[in-house]
């Protein structure tokens, strides 16, 4: 310790002492003067010495103290008490440690707990320094750009790999203004993103934090209202015009015309039955989405529903020339709506007489492959449908044949039904077709099983 207190003290005690004695030693001659200033110097000395080496020790536990002052992990050492201004110092610091614990303790504890909020966020979150050097990530927001190892500490550049996302960021931390755009990346899907960057001030230094809210759901979802409306309007007006001229003309003489009248009447009658099926089938969909018919769900006997729709399809089979031939069904019950479930079996069976041939056939199955699960097979060997449709003609409106859906009185609707009836009772619904030779929808269900009554 070059600059100990001790030390200097010792230097100025030398300094003060000796020029006393080197004046008594020249002074006098007498020998006990000479030894007495010696003494007196030399005792001077030693007690100014010891009085700075007790104070550079008491200094030094203080110092000691307050290095520990930070570092909870290690027990800080007992400080003497005395009355003298170390001491004062030595009380203040006492009281200011539990303070100072209690401060860190909340600082690590809600830092910790913002942590864990925006680890769990959805919304990704990027923090970067005034030198765009990543400082805090979230998962959401690897998830978006992917995953280039540990991004704290490294330059966004090396991160990110869309320009324009870096430039916002960029752009906040050189002006200090907040930004707001919409992006489109690759995560590795196309989404899109509503980014929210703001400066972010420190005293030292300026860098910015950013919010990905990722909007692909909601923009998925107003595209499908979009189309829905597209797609109802279109199905409403052809049957709407139609009605319209017809009715114009009876009323500028029509009605007057023998020969036609009862055939446009019969017209405006077939569109308006049209209107009023496209409009039920609109009722169930959303109703079916809504959810509202779960709360009057119950078990339902498989056997008795396929029979009421074969029944009802009957006369229109018999017309079309179709035979509608059911194998036997085991008793079997699944649970949900009966309404619905009825509605879904006689939508696949109509279809497979309406797509079918002259003297062609319609086949119903109820079997199951496992003890758990009941599937009801519905084949016929009408038209069948091309395979790049099967994906679709569960969508909403989608035909294969329009001119032929619609001159079979379908209002596109009909699948759609099925597909969300029948998901709405935890089954599933698949179509295979052989494009000229038939179709087969297979429905699989849970099976429901009674509970034993308690003996
Ligand atoms: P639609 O009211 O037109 O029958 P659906 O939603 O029930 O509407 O069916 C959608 C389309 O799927 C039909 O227009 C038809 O092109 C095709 N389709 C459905 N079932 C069959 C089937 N059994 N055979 C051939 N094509 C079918």
């Amino acid at each position: 310790m070059v600059d100990s207190i001790a030390r200097k003290a010792l230097l100025i005690a030398v300094a003060v002492a000796l020029p006393p004695v080197l004046v008594v030693y020249l002074s006098t001659a007498s020998g006990v003067a000479r030894l007495a200033s010696s003494v007196f110097g030399a005792l001077l000395i030693l007690v100014s010495w010891l009085l700075a080496r007790s104070l550079a020790r008491r200094i030094n536990r203080l110092t000691d103290f307050a290095d520990r002052l930070l570092d909870m992990s290690v027990p800080r050492p007992q400080l003497p008490a005395s009355d003298d201004e170390l001491g004062d110092l030595a009380r203040s610091l006492s009281r200011m440690a539990p303070q100072l614990e209690e401060l860190v303790n909340r600082l690590r504890n809600e830092l910790t707990r913002r942590e864990a909020i925006l680890g769990s966020m959805t919304d990704g979150v990027l923090a970067v320094d005034a030198r765009l050097n990543v400082t805090f990530c979230n998962n959401a927001f690897i998830k978006t750009v992917g995953n280039h190892g540990p991004a704290e500490g490294v330059p966004l550049i090396q991160i990110v790999r869309d320009p324009a996302l870096f430039q916002i960021v960029k752009q906040v931390v050189d002006s200090g203004a907040e930004q707001r755009k919409r992006l489109q990346l690759s995560t590795p899907k196309m989404h899109s993103f509503d980014v929210h960057a703001v400066p972010l001030a420190s005293t030292s230094s300026r860098g910015a934090i950013a919010i990905f809210h990722d909007v692909t759901p909601s923009e998925r979802l107003d595209r499908i209202r979009r189309d829905f409306v597209a797609n109802v309007s279109h199905e409403f007006r052809t049957p709407l015009a139609t009605i319209r001229g017809y009715a114009e003309t009876l009323l500028n003489g029509g009605l007057e015309d023998e020969d036609n009248r009862r055939k446009f009447v019969e017209i405006i009658f077939a569109n308006g039955v049209r209107l009023s099926n496209i409009a039920a089938d609109l009722l169930a969909l959303s109703e079916i989405e809504g959810g509202r018919s779960e709360a009057e769900g119950g078990p339902i006997s498989v056997g008795d529903v396929i029979r009421g729709a074969v029944g009802a399809i009957e006369p229109t089979a018999s017309v079309a020339g179709v035979r509608v031939q059911c194998e036997e069904i085991p008793e079997c019950y699944v649970f949900g709506h009966r309404t619905r479930f009825e509605q879904s079996i006689v939508n696949l069976i109509d279809n497979a007489v309406k797509f079918n041939k002259p003297n062609g056939e319609v086949r119903i199955q109820v079997f199951s492959e496992s003890d758990d699960c009941i599937q009801i097979a519905i084949s016929d060997t009408g038209t069948g449908i091309p395979q790049r449709d099967l994906t679709r003609i569960f969508e909403r409106f989608y035909r294969v044949d329009k001119a032929r859906s619609r001159q079979v009185g379908g209002t596109g609707l009909g699948l759609s039904i099925v597909k969300h009836a029948v998901e709405q009772m935890n089954g599933t619904v698949k179509a295979e077709s052989q494009l000229g030779k038939g179709s087969r929808f297979t429905i699989t269900l849970p099976r429901y099983t009674f509970p034993v009554a308690a003996a």
